[in-house]
């Protein structure tokens, strides 16, 4: 959260690059391209990093949101995009993308960036594109280290020969994953994603107090 958008525009562009190499290797099947901030976020070095890891099996987290989206005619995630850009979990909208924190979040003050064109990968992007993706990071990054709250920020598109809407997830790691969780694969999340919302647009405090 301390990178300047253009800095944000470069790790997003050496995403790509490194992202478009590692695809053309035969045995690979997915390139994964995350963030994590903090030690409840699973950092593992003080300075500030991402990391790209390619599999050579299809990630069963992603497989799971292609295979929900089959359930509907045409994509769940643009009509979803449409829908929550005005409502009161919308967070930013630019030109091209909009933000939002999910109905039924599962982590406090959880954010999907999405491009408002149906798009498959990050390399489909233009430059003027890339850098509006990187304003909704920054965005986002920015109120989240009023909280300094330790977080996760992932890329989410489909592997070769699938079809998914390309987003990026940020997932807060405020609270902490226990019984109840393990238990029952249900989360608890304590706070609602309308006052992430509102919080996240610079309009609360995180007490709920009118920001100005
Ligand atoms: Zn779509
Ligand atoms: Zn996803």
């Amino acid at each position: 959260w301390d990178l300047s958008v253009d800095e944000l525009l470069t790790v997003l562009k050496a995403w790509c690059n490194r992202i478009s190499e590692l695809s053309q290797k035969p045995a690979t099947k997915w390139v994964a391209a995350f963030k994590n901030h903090g030690k409840e976020g699973g950092a593992s070095l003080m300075h500030s990093h991402s990391q790209i890891v390619s599999f050579n099996l299809e990630p069963p987290q992603v497989m799971a949101e292609i295979n929900a989206s089959r359930n509907y005619s045409g994509c769940p995630y643009c009509k979803l995009m449409e829908n929550e850009k005005k409502s009161h979990r919308r967070v930013k909208e630019t030109g091209s993308f909009a933000s939002f924190t999910p109905y039924a979040s599962r982590f406090n003050y959880e954010t999907w960036i999405f491009p408002k064109k149906h798009t498959i990968s990050l390399l489909e992007f233009s430059n003027d594109e890339l850098r509006e993706m990187a304003e909704h990071i920054k965005h986002i990054l920015s109120r989240l280290k009023t909280i300094d709250i330790p977080y996760n920020l992932f890329l989410h598109y489909p592997p070769k020969g699938h079809d998914l809407h390309f987003h990026i997830e940020i997932t807060p790691r405020g609270g902490i994953w226990a019984g109840f969780e393990f238990t029952t694969a249900i989360t608890i999340n304590s706070i609602s994603p309308e006052f992430a919302a509102s919080f996240l647009r610079g309009e609360v405090d995180e007490q709920g107090n009118p920001q100005l």
